[in-house]
């Protein structure tokens, strides 16, 4: 091997040591399929080769269904468990006869719905299919995909092609042919290069084996749409919930699957509380120095500030979640973050498969969103002066510049802000001459929104204090910045004179602010 890089060289099921060889990328388009590349890639599954090659759920590692040595390479290339079955892509119903025994009567009305499309269904299988394919098991898996490409290569190859996911094991699913080449180039024949797959995920799995029939994997075909054609199915109940310790009907589903290199966390709860949540646990990360991943959604993302904030798509729209995942799981591994938190979907329709991939990647590790943020008393500190325009906004951009031992959400509010303003010159001349700036800054009414049981109300002045007591009553955290830090020093107010005034102000606020951040950490470490 002297001169060669040991990775040049992996080991097939026989530990027998193959060759690095020359993968072949093909790009096809869809739309205006070319066939001679489509004869070339038959001919390489044909003569018992590999092929990688787009599916509408994820790029499928295709190899002959009926040749026992071609599912031998399938799991040397991917590095797969020989006990974990691959599934059967045909393109023509017809095909199905060859490979499953004992029928139910069901299928064809199931097949007519949703094939081609993202549904397999497991049945008794017949002579034709060898074990290899199989993963030992008496039963196959069969699928009809609806990528044309996927069709057309399947009719070239003669009708019957494996087709496990093409990732190594392990790893997230593939779902554009840079995927499958990060992962197999050089241990497979040819890829297809189809572009991005639409769905993203992998098919459903329904067991037909069993009566009533059996989701072994939620996909984009939901129950829902299964029991609306017959009746009731059933659900493996391991795929969700951390029951991780009852074995798993599908066999595959027992090994690790769809997993980042990075710890994934799930953070659990309702969908505020896992926004608040994430940012104190990537905040915390933050001023650790660790590197931490955050799965955010459209509606989210403005609220992350730290780590790497990953849009994985829309809660409107779920499929654009589904479409993102592995994607979003694969930057993280390239980003080498040691930590992801994700925000949690709703288990219904779609949302179960995206769930339960999400959950197998993070190997069921949960955080309650209610746990972490009881630990924090106050989230927000809202500063309170009369219009907003100097003292309170100043104080709260103060505080921003400090590094706090927990995140806060600083804010000023006014109680009398008839409308926004920008702020007044001559404090923001102040700030700017000590590299702050109030350039974000709009005045705002103070308004009920403002009172949280989390939330920290500072106002500048007794009278402020006053109002907003007499105004709102005495069930909330309110006091002067004075009382709150144990500092009587008089902020003065510098309105309507000279610049030097606003300059004083400015110190006292910096020394109230900074005892403030002393005891906003020392009340954490109470806590802790
Ligand atoms: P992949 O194509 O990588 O998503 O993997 C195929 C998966 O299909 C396996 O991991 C199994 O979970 C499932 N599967 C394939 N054949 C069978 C079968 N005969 N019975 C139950 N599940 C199967
Ligand atoms: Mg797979």
């Amino acid at each position: 091997m002297r001169g060669r890089r040991i990775k040049e060289f992996f080991f097939d099921g026989n530990n027998d040591i193959i060759n690095f060889m020359e993968t072949k990328i093909r790009k096809i388009d869809k739309n205006q399929i070319d066939e001679t590349v489509i004869q070339e890639a038959g001919e390489v599954l044909q003569r018992g080769g590999l092929v990688a090659f787009p599916t509408e759920t994820v790029y499928g590692l295709g190899a002959h269904a009926l040749k026992e040595e071609a599912a031998l390479k399938t799991y040397a290339a991917k590095g797969r468990p020989s006990d974990n079955p691959l599934i059967v892509h045909i393109a023509e119903y017809e095909a199905l006869k060859e490979m499953a025994v004992n029928i139910p009567a069901e299928t064809d009305i199931l097949a007519m719905h949703f094939w081609p499309g993202p549904l397999t269904m497991v049945f008794e299988k017949s002579e034709a299919v060898p074990y290899g394919t199989t993963g030992g098991l008496d039963t196959v898996a069969v699928r009809m995909p609806s990528d044309p490409v996927a069709q057309a290569l399947i009719r070239a190859a003669g009708g019957f092609v494996s087709a496990p996911s093409a990732n190594t094991s392990g790893r997230p699913s593939p779902t554009t042919a840079e995927h499958v080449a990060e992962d197999l180039n050089g241990k497979i024949d040819m890829i297809l290069d189809g572009g991005t797959v639409d769905i993203g995920l992998e098919s459903t799995i329904l067991d037909m084996t069993v009566s009533p029939p059996m989701i072994l994997r939620p996909g984009a075909v939901t129950s829902e749409m299964l029991e609306e054609l017959i009746g009731e199915v059933s659900i493996d109940e391991t795929l969700l919930g951390d029951e991780s310790d009852k074995a798993p009907k599908a066999p595959g589903m027992k090994y690790r699957h769809y997993a980042p290199k990075a710890k994934l966390l799930i953070v659990e709860g309702d969908l505020r509380e896992e926004v608040l949540a994430i940012r104190q646990l990537s905040y915390a990360a933050h001023r650790e120095g660790r590197q931490t991943g955050i799965i955010a959604t459209a509606e989210t993302l403005p609220f992350y500030k730290y780590g790497s904030v990953k849009n994985i798509g829309t809660r409107e729209n779920e499929k654009t979640i589904a479409r993102s995942l592995y994607r979003v799981l694969r930057e993280f591994d390239e980003e080498e973050v040691e930590t992801i938190y994700s925000e949690s979907f709703a288990v219904q329709g779609m949302g179960k498969a995206i769930m339960n991939r999400l959950e197998k990647a993070a190997g069921h590790l949960r955080i309650s969103a209610g746990a972490v943020v009881k630990q924090q008393k106050y989230r927000r500190i809202t500063f309170v002066s009369g219009t907003d325009s100097a003292r309170a906004s100043m104080a709260a951009e103060i505080l921003r510049h400090f590094e706090l031992k927990q995140e806060y959400v600083v804010d000023s509010r006014g109680l009398v802000v008839l409308f926004p303003e920008p702020p007044n010159q001559k404090a923001e001349a102040i700030m700017k001459s000590a590299q702050m700036t109030l350039s974000d800054h709009v005045s705002r009414q103070f308004d009920e929104e403002n009172l949280q049981d989390d939330a920290l109300i500072l106002a500048i002045e007794e009278s402020q204090k006053s109002k907003l007591l007499s105004e709102y009553g005495r069930g909330w955290n309110v006091y002067t910045l004075n009382e709150f830090v144990g500092d009587d020093t008089a902020i003065p107010d510098p309105y309507g004179k000279p610049l030097t005034a606003y300059g004083e102000c400015f110190e006292v606020l910096c020394r109230l602010v900074s005892r403030l951040a002393e005891k906003l950490d020392s009340l954490v470490e109470e806590e802790g």
